[in-house]
């Protein structure tokens, strides 16, 4: 199922989206009660497809991009938090923080969690799943390289665009990422690439914290992330998922 989380006169609902339209879903996505047989007619704008209590985001989860920004490959996952408040939706301009240096793309799979878990086994991942989405962990290099702690460098508001639809039901293991900057591809990765795989992680990160409904764990970036700047548009896309697009702007 493809899930869209919009704005409509009738307030803030939760749709599923066939051919383009929006039928809306009785509930919401984590229990969906129904689903309307006839598509949405109103003005709809999408909104980011979840609320999470958190972001949970992998560091160093593909070799070459280890390799690219010299970090160390743990055998433990390394993580970090981006806060709620960085969260923006497909459309949603990305604001260039005042003195930001450089602040680059990185393109990334997003695990939307379904319910409410602790330490979960990996083989039972999947049941804490809701589905996937697409996720650009917008990223201050200068200042990740300075701070040595990233919840500056990852935490700017604007820095967690998600979206545009929250798509269920697909073998997350061999996807191709790409980052598509003004119409160009500037990085392309596989899902297949990454060295923690997604059952480990949420064993791993269940372990340590409470993962709510509809919090987020972005699973890293490849090879290939580089900078963007105001007036440029970067867009994620994910096979079988789809694509997350937004202008940069000054603040
Ligand atoms: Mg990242």
């Amino acid at each position: 199922m493809v899930i869209a989380r919009i704005s409509t006169n009738e307030g803030i609902r939760y749709a599923e989206v066939k051919g383009g339209r929006y039928y809306l879903i009785e509930g919401d996505c984590f229990d969906i009660k129904g689903v309307s047989d006839t598509p949405y007619e109103g003005e709809v704008k999408i909104l980011a497809p979840v609320e999470p209590t958190k972001i949970i985001a992998l560091g160093a989860n593909y070799k070459k991009h280890a390799e690219e920004l010299k970090l160390n490959v743990n055998p433990t996952p390394t993580i970090f938090l981006k806060p709620p408040t960085a969260v923006i939706a497909d459309g949603d301009d990305i604001v260039m923080p005042r003195g930001a240096i450089r602040v680059d793309y990185e393109a990334e799979l997003a695990i939307i969690i379904g319910k409410d878990c602790r330490f979960v086994s990996a083989e039972d991942y999947a049941g804490v799943i809701l589905g996937y989405t697409c996720a650009n962990d917008v990223t201050e290099r200068a200042f990740q390289k300075i701070d040595g702690q990233w919840a500056r460098a990852k935490g700017f508001d604007t820095f967690c665009p998600l979206g545009k639809y929250i798509v269920t039901d697909i073998d997350p293991f061999n996807l191709e990422l790409k980052a598509i900057k003004n119409g160009e591809v500037v990085q392309q990765g596989n899902t297949s690439d990454m060295i923690h795989g997604i059952p480990r992680i949420i064993e791993f990160v269940s372990g340590i914290m409470t993962l709510k409904k509809g919090d987020v764990i972005l699973t890293g970036t490849p090879e290939g992330i580089g900078e963007i700047k105001a007036g440029d548009t970067i867009e994620i896309e994910i096979e079988k998922i789809g694509s997350v697009a937004n202008k940069v702007r000054n603040e």
